[in-house]
């Protein structure tokens, strides 16, 4: 018999954030959301870097912030130019820490599109005042997200297009082979800072011209081999 009493909150626990699977009716609970900065030398320079001096690092969004697929994108608050980052997403099924690069890809349970949806003025103020990034990144609904495609039916794609349109016109493009980190990389240096879960998600980074968007625009992400989404901005 169990007689351990009953947990009981002071407040109802907010929900867990879940993302769909393709294929199933099974949804993937989302631990962590974490993000790659600069993981393309194009956009490294169009942001004003240099590539070779400056490796990609890691920032993070809230989980709760995810928009799911069908939804819109609501334009955020206290801002005046949201830029769009295409990105491929990795999603973990296991994680650890220290794990070695070839055990990572053992770690992912599968990949999806999504957009790094900044406040690029505000990231901007942060920069210049050496000021953390959340006010640009993990604002409210910064992380619309498709639906996860298992590696058990599309592979682990390392090469492939990747490019983002708005209203039509191609404003992104790159291959995911111009990664900076590949995707074992990734996941193996991220677990040396922190201990990795199921659930992570991992936004892999974006390639060169990313830009504004205005309410009414209709984005479409698409990396090749994985998916093809759509976000509205409202
Ligand atoms: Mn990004």
């Amino acid at each position: 018999m169990n007689d351990k009493p009953e947990t009981s909150y002071v407040f109802a626990p907010p929900p867990v954030p879940t993302l769909p699977v393709a294929g199933s009716a099974a949804l993937f609970p989302v631990h962590r959301i974490y993000c790659v900065g600069r993981n393309f030398a194009e956009h490294a320079i169009e942001m004003g870097h240099d590539p070779d001096r400056e490796p990609p690092f890691f920032f993070q969004k809230n989980p709760d912030t995810l928009v799911l697929p069908g939804s819109d994108f609501p334009y955020p608050a206290e801002t005046r130019d949201v830029h769009h980052e295409v990105e491929m997403v990795v999603a973990l099924r296991d994680g650890g820490d220290n794990i070695p690069l070839d055990r990572a890809l053992d770690c992912v349970f599968g990949y999806a599109v999504g957009l790094d949806m900044t406040r690029r003025d505000l990231q901007g103020e942060a920069k210049k005042a050496g000021r953390p990034w959340e006010v640009g990144k993990a604002f409210e609904h910064a992380a619309p997200c498709g639906p996860i495609h298992p590696a058990a039916e599309i592979g682990h794609p390392g090469k492939g297009a990747v490019w983002l349109k708005v209203n039509g016109a191609v404003r992104q493009t790159g291959d995911l082979d111009q990664m900076i980190w590949k995707v074992p990389e990734m996941i193996s240096y991220l677990s040396r800072l922190f201990t990795l879960r199921a659930g992570d998600l991992i936004f892999s980074g974006t390639p060169a011209g990313v830009g504004p968007i205005v309410a009414g625009n209709v984005m479409v992400a698409h990396v090749e081999g994985v998916d093809e989404v759509t976000f509205r901005v409202r």
